[in-house]
């Protein structure tokens, strides 16, 4: 279970959080959060430290464009998510993933500031996950299969990916998910938003593999030209943590 919480790139506290509460059946634990309570908790999401240096994805992603995204855009996130949750300390004992999954049921008040800087803060720490200096083989395993059972096989896989990234009007993520019935699909969602937020997102689903497409992510590498970082970027694709996503998704 270590292994599982270091690979989905989520911190102990998180972890032992998402355990407890799918454990306990998430919101019987929680029937009452409507209102902030007095009672503050010292939890807090905190930052991933990125798993390789910020040169490590060069030349496809450049290192400053890596500091600016994770240590301003992804902090920034988190900072924002952390201050939307202040006084609701019923909700900050809650995994990021319980968060997203139930903001139909969040507090008007915070609902926006949560799908916003919540999803970013989300969206990042997988992003960063599923890349690595030495990526860009081919998958492999179980996952290997189901692409090729669901999507067609890695070809056609890569290229509907491409597709939805490319025609993302504006910002936000292209996404390769496990939809509830076990089986994978290709999206794209606007903004911050993700396949975990039910009820928000027109695709539904757990999200193995993330593309962000927002200009913060390319521009000063590629300026105009979201293509070619496209393309790029399957090169450094960490396909043996994508299959361990696989794996978690299809066996919760
Ligand atoms: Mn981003």
């Amino acid at each position: 279970m270590e292994k599982q919480n270091i690979s989905s790139g989520l911190s102990r506290r998180e972890f032992l959080i998402s355990s407890t509460a799918a454990a306990a059946g998430l919101w019987a634990m929680h029937p009452v959060f409507s209102s902030p309570s007095e009672a503050q908790t010292s939890s807090q999401f905190v930052l991933p430290i990125l798993p390789y240096p910020y040169n490590a994805l060069e030349p496809v992603i450049d290192e400053q464009t890596m500091r600016i995204h994770h240590g301003k855009h992804h902090a920034g996130y988190t900072r924002k998510l952390n201050a939307a949750l202040e006084g609701y300390p019923e909700l900050s004992r809650l995994s990021i993933v319980a968060l997203l999954h139930n903001l139909p049921k969040l507090p008007d008040t915070i609902r926006t500031a949560v799908r916003r800087n919540g999803g970013g803060y989300y969206n990042h720490s997988l992003f960063w996950m599923a890349m690595s200096p030495e990526g860009g083989d081919r998958p492999s395993g179980m996952l290997k299969t189901a692409i090729r059972r669901d999507l067609g096989g890695y070809g056609s896989m890569r290229e509907a990916l491409s597709r939805a990234a490319l025609t993302r009007f504006g910002s936000g993520w292209a996404w390769l998910y496990v939809k509830d019935n076990g089986t994978l699909a290709i999206g794209s969602t606007p903004n911050q938003d993700n396949p975990l937020m039910l009820g928000v997102s027109s695709i539904h689903g757990t999200p193995i593999l993330g593309l962000d497409v927002w200009e913060h992510a390319y521009y000063l590498n590629y300026q105009n030209r979201r293509d070619e970082y496209i393309h790029a970027w399957w090169d450094r694709v960490n396909w043996p943590h994508v299959e361990d996503r696989y794996r978690q998704a299809v066996e919760a």
